[in-house]
């Protein structure tokens, strides 16, 4: 399953946050270091389409996409150097296709800094450094090894993997994130294989304190100006927020409250999407009258690929996709009324599947 992992220094929220995004409704308290083992939560992702789906269908069962998000704890100046738990903790990471980074940006005297005082830059660039540290030793390390067969001999891949890790190590060194490099998409594949922490795309989420959750404040700005080479999405949260409506028992509930405070959705659904988007992944459907289902791909899948998402021998043993426009199903009610129309695709094996595409394979087995 596809993962995001939420990092951050001790204490500026991510537990809270997690527990209202897995409902695990597990506590948080308030001093450093309170979750040791890292958490996995299974969140799933709203999707009207899917429920819209469902209604016409009327299936004995719907299922929806998922997403594990894993609660990272005990990141603090020094991990990358093995202090508090570090390195472990950065191998969680390693793990993870994307990364959520809180940012503690609300005041409150009862809740204890680490360092001392609010202070969402420093924050991010003692996480950023740490994980930029861990990434130097790895490419440090990988240089090591290809540097004489990259020196004297004629292996091409070894020259172009030595050029291209040493472009990389300058960048760290020069206390850069990796993702940010000046490398082409088509180089990162060459250094894949080390997982570095710092290609994994992220997003920054600041935690404010109830008041600022419509206008964001002098920290949210400060933030936002601070990542604006980076092309990453800023959300603001209110985990305070969020951890009250997650105590909300009934939906209508739920709505009343976000009502008050001027929101038309919880934070936490914001998040998930936020998330779904960062792991560049779009979803497409199966609708039968045994099960109505959104499925996860990357952007890009072709159909074979997109059918081995269900099971790797519809992929080998491929033949055609049935393909319906979700637009088209919901106008015109039901496949068959689509196939009348005709509005029933019939793809082969380079079709790429789009977002919200209705597919039924066709397949050998
Ligand atoms: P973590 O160490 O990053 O996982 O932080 P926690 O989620 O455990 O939160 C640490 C403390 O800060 C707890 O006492 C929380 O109740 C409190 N806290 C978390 N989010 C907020 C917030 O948005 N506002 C306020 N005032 N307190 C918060």
């Amino acid at each position: 399953a596809l993962q995001c992992g939420i990092v951050g220094l001790p204490n500026v929220g991510k537990s809270t946050l997690f527990n209202c995004l897995s409902n695990a409704k597990a506590q948080a308290a308030n001093f450093p270091f309170c979750t040791i083992e890292p958490n996995v939560g299974v969140i799933t992702v709203p999707d009207e389409r899917l429920t819209k789906l469902a209604e016409l269908v009327k299936p004995q069962k719907v299922v929806p996409n998922t997403i594990e998000i894993v609660d990272i704890a005990g990141l603090v100046k020094g991990a990358s150097q093995g202090e508090g738990l570090g390195n472990q903790f950065l191998g969680n990471i390693r793990a993870t296709n994307a990364i959520i980074h809180v940012l503690r940006c609300f005041d409150d005297g009862n809740v204890i800094h680490v360092d001392g005082s609010v202070d969402p830059i420093r924050d991010k660039e003692i996480i950023d450094t740490e994980l930029q540290l861990k990434d130097l030793e790895t490419v440090t390390k990988r240089i090591q090894k290809v540097e004489k067969t990259a020196k004297t001999g004629t292996d091409k891949d070894a020259k172009k993997t030595f050029e291209i890790l040493s472009v990389v190590k300058s960048h760290l060194e020069a206390g850069k994130s990796a993702r940010t490099a000046p490398i082409t998409i088509e180089d990162f594949e060459f250094i894949e294989d080390l997982s570095l922490l710092t290609v994994k795309p992220v997003l920054y989420v600041c935690n404010v304190d109830e008041a600022s959750v419509n206008t964001g404040n002098k920290y949210v700005d400060l933030v936002k100006e601070s990542v604006k080479d980076e092309n990453a999405e800023v959300l603001i949260i209110s985990a305070k927020i969020e951890s009250e409506i997650a105590e909300l028992e009934d939906y209508e509930e739920r709505q009343m409250f976000l009502a008050d405070l001027g929101l038309t959705e919880s934070g936490v659904a914001k998040l998930i999407r936020a998330a779904y988007r960062l792991l560049n992944l779009s979803t497409y459907f199966t609708a039968g009258v045994q099960e109505v289902r959104a499925w996860t791909i990357t952007q890009g899948f072709t159909a074979p690929q997109a059918a081995g998402v269900i099971h790797s021998d519809f992929e080998k043993g491929f033949i055609r996709a049935e393909v319906i426009k979700y637009q088209d199903f919901v106008t015109l009610g039901s496949e068959n009324a689509c196939k009348e129309a005709g509005k029933l695709g019939v793809e082969g094996k380079t079709y790429i599947v789009e977002d919200g595409d209705i597919m039924h394979f066709r397949f050998n087995v």
